[in-house]
């Protein structure tokens, strides 16, 4: 389900330059910015350039490179930070965690201790 229509999503104007971001990498199908909300440091944000809401909606090839540009960004991440570890996350749809309904895959590189938690994993 489409939870905001292309003309209001804010990831939209985001890739059309109609509100600023700190953009770190862009190809043909793919944008990688830096989240507003810095869950930890280098905190990226990967997404589709063209509209779609979720997962189910990219074709192969956006699916495919939004894991290439992932692991570029990974790999950036690693030089520059230095971190212990690195966790990809992707949510889809309200109840699968998705506040912002355009599709995009967190880059999070983590530190032991860094109190961020996977919020699937049961108690
Ligand atoms: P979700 O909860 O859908 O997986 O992730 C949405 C992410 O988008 C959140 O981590 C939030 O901080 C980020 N975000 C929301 N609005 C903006 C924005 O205007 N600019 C940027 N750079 N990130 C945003
Ligand atoms: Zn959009």
């Amino acid at each position: 389900v489409d939870e905001s229509p292309a003309g209001e999503c804010i990831f939209c104007k985001l890739v059309n330059g109609d509100i600023p971001s700190a953009k770190v990498y862009e190809d043909e199908l793919t944008i990688a910015f830096m989240d507003i909300g810095q869950a930890c440091e280098g905190h990226v944000l990967v997404a589709s350039k063209r509209h779609a809401a979720n997962l189910l909606e990219l074709t192969p090839e956006e699916a495919g490179a939004a894991m290439q540009t992932a692991r570029r960004i990974a790999a950036a991440a690693a030089q520059a930070l230095e971190p212990e570890g690195i966790t990809l996350f992707q949510a889809n749809g309200a109840a699968g965690g998705q506040t912002v309904f355009h599709f995009h895959l967190h880059v999070l590189p983590r530190k032991a201790g860094d109190g961020l938690s996977l919020t699937w994993k049961r108690e």
